[in-house]
Parts: C-alpha cells; sequence; structure tokens
C-alpha cells in the first residue's frame, strides 16, 4: 500500500517570539509527508528550485519518503514563504509568499505514485491538486487541505476540488470563510451536502473536531508548556491523521476509524510545534508518538457517572 502527497515543498522563514529561522525546509507536502512516514511508504510530488540543498533532500528521505516524483528545475527557484507569528503564536501574518517552480508545475506521476491507496492534496493551488486527484482514481481515500489565499482567490475551482474528495481538513476559520456559515459545525454540515464524507475542523491549540453523517468526534491539543513554531502543525496532524487510515488498507474509512486517526494527528502535531520547523518531527520516534496517543486517550476518557441533576 502506497501514500501519494502533492503540496508545497518550501524554504520558509518564520519569526516567533522564541526566535526566528531563515529558509529552513518548510512545506505543506514536506510537513505531511515526515508524519506520514511513521504509518507507511509516502511519495511526494512537487517542484522543487535548483537551490534545493543536499541538506534539504536527506531531510525529505527521512524514513524512507519516496522522491522519485519530486521534480528539480533547472534554473528554478524553490516555493519560498515567509510569516511572523504575533500575541504569543496565536496570530500569524504572511509577510511573502513566491510560488516560483509551482507557478508553471505540471504533475505527471509515475506509475506508483498513480497506484496510490490514499491521496492527500496538501495546501497548494487547488487546479494542481485536482490535476494529481484525476490521475489517482484507484485511491480509496483521498483528503485535502486548503487556506484562505485559495478560497479568496481561486474559489470556483477549489470547490470543483473539494467535490472530488472524501475528506476536507481546514481550520474553523478557512471552514466558516469557504462556506459562509457562522461556526465549524455548520460549515462542515454544508460541505457534507457537497459531497466529501468527512470534514476535519483544526482548531490549532484548542485541539480538532471530525465531522461525519454519523456525528462528531473531538479531541483537544496536547496540552504542552512551550510551544515555539506552530508552523507546519497542520500539515504534520493532516500527515498522522491520514498515515493512519493509509496503515489500515483492510478497514473501512469508518467514522470510528477515522476518529483513532485524529488521535495520532493530534499527538504527531504537538511534537511539531515544540521546535522550529522539521526539527522535532524529524527526531521522533514511534514511541514517544505511542505515550502521547495513550496519554490523550486517558486525558479524554470519563465516566459520567450516576445522573446527580435537580430538576
Ligand atoms: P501550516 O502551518 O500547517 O498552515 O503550514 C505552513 C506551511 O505551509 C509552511 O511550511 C509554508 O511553506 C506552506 N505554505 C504557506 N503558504 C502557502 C501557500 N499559499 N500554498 C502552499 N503552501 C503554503
Amino acid at each position: 500500500m502506497s501514500l501519494t502527497v502533492v503540496g508545497s515543498i518550501a524554504y520558509d522563514s518564520v519569526k516567533t517570539p522564541f526566535g526566528e529561522r531563515d529558509r529552513m525546509l518548510g512545506g505543506a507536502a514536506t510537513h505531511f509527508a515526515l508524519a506520514a512516514s511513521f504509518f507507511d511508504e509516502v511519495r511526494v510530488v512537487g517542484p522543487v528550485g535548483d537551490d534545493f540543498d543536499d541538506a534539504s533532500w536527506e531531510v525529505l528521505r527521512t524514513r524512507g519518503i519516496v522522491t522519485d516524483d519530486v521534480e528539480q528545475v533547472a534554473g528554478g527557484k524553490t516555493f519560498f514563504w515567509k510569516g511572523e507569528y504575533h500575541d504569543n503564536v496565536n496570530s500569524r501574518e504572511t509577510l511573502v509568499t513566491e510560488l516560483n517552480v509551482f507557478e508553471h508545475f505540471e504533475p505527471k506521476l509515475s506509475d506508483a505514485s498513480r497506484a496510490c491507496d490514499v491521496l492527500f492534496l496538501a495546501n497548494i493551488q487547488p487546479d494542481l491538486q485536482r490535476r494529481v486527484r484525476e490521475q489517482c482514481q484507484g485511491a480509496r481515500f483521498v483528503a485535502m487541505d486548503s487556506m484562505d489565499l485559495w478560497i479568496n482567490i481561486a474559489h470556483s475551482s477549489l470547490m470543483q476540488t473539494i467535490r472530488s474528495v472524501d475528506c476536507v481538513i481546514l481550520n474553523d476559520e478557512e471552514l466558516e470563510l469557504l462556506t459562509g456559515k457562522p461556526t465549524s459545525a455548520a460549515a462542515a454540515r454544508e460541505i457534507l451536502s457537497w459531497g466529501p464524507t468527512a470534514v476535519v475542523a483544526k482548531q490549532g491549540k484548542y485541539g480538532a473536531a471530525l465531522f461525519t453523517a454519523e456525528g462528531v468526534f473531538a479531541l483537544p491539543a496536547y496540552p504542552l508548556e512551550h510551544v515555539i513554531d506552530p508552523t507546519g502543525a497542520g500539515d504534520t496532524f493532516a500527515g498522522g491523521f491520514v498515515g493512519y487510515i493509509a496503515a489500515h488498507p483492510d478497514e473501512e474509512v469508518s467514522h470510528e476509524l477515522l476518529s483513532r486517526a485524529l488521535a495520532y494527528g493530534t499527538a504527531i502535531a504537538s511534537f511539531n510545534v515544540e521546535e522550529f520547523g522539521t526539527e522535532r518531527v524529524v527526531r521522533l520516534t514511534a514511541e514517544e508518538i505511542a505515550a502521547r496517543v495513550e496519554r490523550l486517550q486517558r486525558m479524554t476518557a470519563f465516566s459520567a457517572g450516576p445522573l446527580a441533576l435537580r430538576g
């Protein structure tokens, strides 16, 4: 079984109240692949420029991530994003987005990438997401992410992409912006009527919620004392969530399987934010993930006890 992802592979310049990094390896597909590589063989699709250095290739190949479909464009520049966090990392401002090699990228997938069992369309232009989606007709589960930029400037293309997937993963504000609904529950209901069978609302430091026709499942974020850099947390979450589904090829993608997947996504994302960029996840271990999933489970399980209400 294998998992294919298309999305940005980037150099990020990031400033948070706790420090800054200039041109560190980032990108939605990068963070996703690192997390998902704990569950399955991951194939990354996307272009990089000839400024993409050996150290970045090495990180991109962590835990056997397959980079056969990462095209190095001669004379091109790698996608670049610059952002700054304010208010104790609770709000983010995008200062620069340079699509560079993504601007004219025509994805041609290898047979192995096309034959994926599970596909993730990480954040990038929705046209590009769809061109990859169309090549992976046999995938049993397709999920996608997006962001406010594409909701604002490529709305109708984004709508077409959404209609072609099983699961939409967006943060609360994006869900509300996309649908014009006042809450993520209302937004999720609307998106479920467009075709996808699952919607995940990412709520940053508050956690994440899953919405399907069967109901709602929600988890808080893993409680951390220090958050250094949230960049890539959403993609890392998606890598754990989608990776867990890829690791269970014989199970129907039910509300119950998706709920378990949500716990793995939540646990892995909590490591990502403890250091800058990919720094923490490249040296993460399966045992560390398992320990946080177990603590999350203990933290969230409760008994309602005997009825003790006056009324
Ligand atoms: P997240 O913090 O999970 O929202 O993802 C941050 C990552 O998304 C960074 O590593 C950026 O390189 C990447 N990114 C930022 N803006 C865009 C964009 N417009 N399209 C694709 N990827 C982006």
